[in-house]
C-alpha cells in the first residue's frame, strides 16, 4: 500500500539521488548545493519556481531571498504559512550569475520536478512565472496570457489542477505586477477547496528508472539531513 510515510520516503530516495547529480556539468561545478526543495511532502499545493538564486544556494533551500519574502507575504494573505505547502524550482541548481535556465538543463533537471509532483500529489500547483509554466503545460504560451486561469493538466502521472501565476522576482520590480499577484493568490483557497481532479488511468504504474536506480539510503549517511527535515 503506498502511504504518506511510503511517499515520504521515496521523496527522499529522489533527493538522494538530485543532491549528487551531475547531469548539467556547469551547474555541478558552480552549484554550493543542490537545492531539492522544501515545504510539506504531503501538500495539496504545490509552488514551482525557476531555479535557485545566491542566497537559496548557500542555504540549500527555494525561495529564501527577496522573492521569497515576496511569496511569504501572499501567502500569509491567503491564510497559509511555508510548512503547509511544498515549494520546488524547474532547476535545483542555481545557474551562475542568475542566467535564464537552457533548455537542455531544464530538460535534465524535469524528471526530478515530475517525481516529485507524483510523490508529494498536490490538488493544485502554481506555477510562478514563465519558466515553470511553459514546463507544465508543455506549451510556449506566456504567462502574461495564462495568469490566473486555473486549468486541469497531467504532469507526469498526476493530473492537477494548473494555476499559473507571475513570479513574485518580477513584482519586485514592476509594482503593478504586485495587485495582480495578489488578486491571483486571491483565488488560490477557492481553487484548493475544488476536489481533486480524476486521475488518468495510470497513476500507480511502476515508478520511472530514477527510483529504481536510487541508491539504498541504508547504504549511505543521511543525506543533507537539513533539507530532509524540511519535508
Ligand atoms: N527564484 C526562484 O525561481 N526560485 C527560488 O528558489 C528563488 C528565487
Amino acid at each position: 500500500m503506498v502511504t504518506t510515510e511510503t511517499r515520504r520516503e521515496e521523496l527522499k530516495e529522489v533527493f538522494t539521488e538530485a543532491r549528487g547529480c551531475t547531469r548539467c556539468p556547469q551547474l555541478a561545478a558552480t552549484r554550493t548545493q543542490v537545492v531539492f526543495g522544501a515545504g510539506n511532502a504531503d501538500a495539496d499545493l504545490m509552488f514551482v519556481g525557476e531555479a535557485p538564486g545566491a542566497r537559496e544556494d548557500e542555504r540549500g533551500l527555494p525561495f529564501v531571498g527577496a522573492a521569497g519574502k515576496m511569496l511569504e507575504e501572499l501567502l500569509a494573505g491567503v491564510g497559509l504559512q511555508r510548512d503547509d505547502v511544498f515549494i520546488a524550482n524547474v532547476l535545483k541548481c542555481r545557474p551562475p550569475g542568475n542566467r535564464d535556465p537552457a533548455p537542455v538543463e531544464i530538460d535534465n533537471c524535469q524528471e526530478y520536478l515530475f517525481r516529485q509532483v507524483e510523490l508529494i500529489r498536490p490538488k493544485v500547483i502554481c506555477t510562478l512565472g514563465n519558466f515553470s509554466t511553459k514546463l507544465l503545460r508543455a506549451d510556449p504560451t506566456g504567462i502574461t496570457r495564462l495568469h490566473g486561469r486555473p486549468e486541469i493538466r497531467v504532469v507526469g502521472t498526476r493530473a492537477v489542477r494548473l494555476y499559473p501565476i507571475h513570479h513574485p522576482a518580477a513584482a519586485l520590480y514592476t509594482r503593478s505586477l504586485q495587485d495582480t499577484l495578489r488578486d491571483d493568490f486571491a483565488r488560490l483557497p477557492g481553487l484548493l477547496e475544488q476536489p481533486e481532479p480524476d486521475q488518468p488511468e495510470t497513476e500507480e504504474t511502476e515508478p520511472p528508472d530514477l527510483v529504481q536506480n536510487a541508491t539504498d539510503p541504508e547504504d549511505h549517511e543521511d543525506p543533507g539531513a537539513e533539507q530532509l527535515g524540511l519535508f
